[in-house]
């Protein structure tokens, strides 16, 4: 059960197109309890005007220095002032990232100080297969040992779809994570078609400690009544 004010994490993906749009995202959503994960150009700038939200990034090397084109490593997002990073998102999966990869970027971004928010869910035809859980579980095996962290379960048939899971699913599956992870305190949040019409009945269970939100985190009205909302559950 976890009694903290809900975390509300917006992931921007590869949005907003310009530099503009992107501070006038950022002020919208400069909140305490918001995490911020923009695109990297983007980082210096929002971090620049942020006054109350942390920073995030959306993916992080594993390595600390050396000949690896196009990586950037845990110290060098620290340096800029990010605090927390996605891990393990479907869509980098999707790409290729394998479990070992992700156990590495687990160690490396805790051992720069950054706390990583490890993305995991079953696909569809595991949700059909009634394999949802064993999913989840395989994917938490990568997770190391005194590694403190953030879950997100986000079920990959449920992102960019515009069809959410039902709460008390998430609720269940925060349980099981929790008990896996052998951490009755670690913060989970949900993901996956999140926007304000979904937002308190996912926000309102109290065994959900946040959401992480792509889609809607980039409509400011929207986000910012999924702010409000946030605010008034623990
Ligand atoms: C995500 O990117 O993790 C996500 C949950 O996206 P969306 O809210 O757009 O489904």
């Amino acid at each position: 059960m976890n009694v903290m004010a809900k975390v509300l994490v917006a992931n921007w993906k590869m949005r907003p197109r310009t530099e503009r749009e992107a501070f006038a995202l950022a002020r919208a959503s400069d909140h305490p309890q918001v995490i911020i994960c923009p695109p990297f150009p983007f980082l210096p700038g929002v971090r620049r005007l942020l006054r109350h939200a942390a920073l995030g990034a959306q993916d992080v090397f594993w390595g600390s220095e050396g000949a690896h084109t196009g990586e950037v490593s845990p110290a060098q997002l620290r340096a800029l002032g990010v605090r927390y990073v996605l891990v393990g998102h479907s869509e980098r999966r999707a790409l290729g990232e394998t479990d070992a990869v992700i156990a590495k970027k687990l160690r490396a971004a805790h051992d720069a100080g950054l706390v990583p928010i490890l993305c995991v869910g079953e696909d569809k035809a595991e949700r059909r297969a009634g394999d949802a859980k064993r999913a989840v579980l395989r994917e938490l095996q990568v997770v190391p040992r005194g590694v403190r962290l953030i879950v997100a379960y986000e079920p990959v048939w449920a992102i960019g779809t515009g069809v959410t899971d039902r709460p008390e699913d998430t609720s269940q599956m925060a349980s099981v994570i929790r008990h896996r992870l052998k951490n009755s305190a670690l913060p989970v949040l949900y993901g996956g078609s999140l926007d304000a019409h979904h937002a308190r009945a996912f926000l309102e269970q109290s065994d959900i400690s946040g959401v992480l939100v792509g889609g809607a985190s980039l409509n400011a009205r929207m986000f910012h009544t999924i702010i409000r909302i946030g605010m008034q559950y623990e």
